[in-house]
């Protein structure tokens, strides 16, 4: 039937237009993933730029410490001596606490190295789920391209052993009507606009001898059967 080839080839058209969307889609997720990861490696970058910084520190308070250390040993009064203390005292605070954020910071950085890692492993798993895709995309076009060529095949053939009439109508009604243009008329209700047909015309319908629309959507329609088409 060429109406059935029809819409075959309505349905293919949809689908040819539906996945390159689906592609797009794809790759947009991509290009989400790819900002995502190039997010983690600055910040991970910040780190390791941070601990550079924090143990620069640590190298200048170190001879600072030793050199008080060393006073110690020459001091003359009792006053000077417990200046020196407090003073060592103090470095020593002061190397504590940037070691404890140096330490922070590594333990940061490996857990910002593993999320790196599980990105650059998420990126290989989306590449290959997008190129299979494609592929497959790829291959359906492909088919799809070889079934309208044999739809259009057997549409020209079909074409030919229809009354000419009906088919000029049916192609016109396909140029504004979307779907389906043939209906079948059950109890007085065409089927494609769900309205009802005059009783007089239901009558023509049943005897089968004449060629009718539906008077409210236009359809070409016919009572049972199939007029072939
Ligand atoms: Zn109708």
């Amino acid at each position: 039937m060429i109406q059935s080839i029809d819409t075959r080839l309505d349905d293919i058209r949809r689908e040819k237009e539906q996945t390159p969307r689906e592609i797009e889609k794809l790759e947009d997720d991509l290009d989400l993933l790819k900002k995502a990861m190039e997010q983690d490696l600055s910040s991970l970058e910040e780190l390791k730029e941070g601990r550079r910084k924090v143990e620069r520190e640590l190298e200048e308070i170190e001879p600072r410490f030793k050199k008080s250390k060393a006073r110690l040993n020459e001091v003359k009064s009792n006053k000077e001596y417990h200046a020196i203390l407090k003073e060592i005292e103090e470095l020593k605070e002061l190397i504590f606490q940037k070691e404890e954020v140096v330490i922070k910071c590594m333990e940061e950085i490996e857990i910002q190295e593993k999320e790196c890692a599980n990105n650059g492993v998420r990126w290989e798993q989306s590449q290959k789920g997008y190129k299979n895709k494609e592929k497959q995309f790829l291959e359906r076009m492909k088919e799809l391209d070889s079934e309208v060529q044999s739809l259009n095949d057997r549409r020209t053939e079909l074409s030919q052993k229809v009354d000419q009439d009906l088919l000029r109508t049916y192609n016109g009604l396909r140029m504004h009507l979307k779907g389906r243009v043939i209906a079948p008329v059950i109890d007085f209700v065409c089927q494609g606009c769900h309205l009802g047909i005059p009783p007089q015309q239901y009558n023509d319908l049943i005897k089968g001898d004449s060629l009718q629309s539906c008077p409210n959507c236009n359809r070409i329609i016919y009572w049972g059967g199939n007029n072939g088409l």
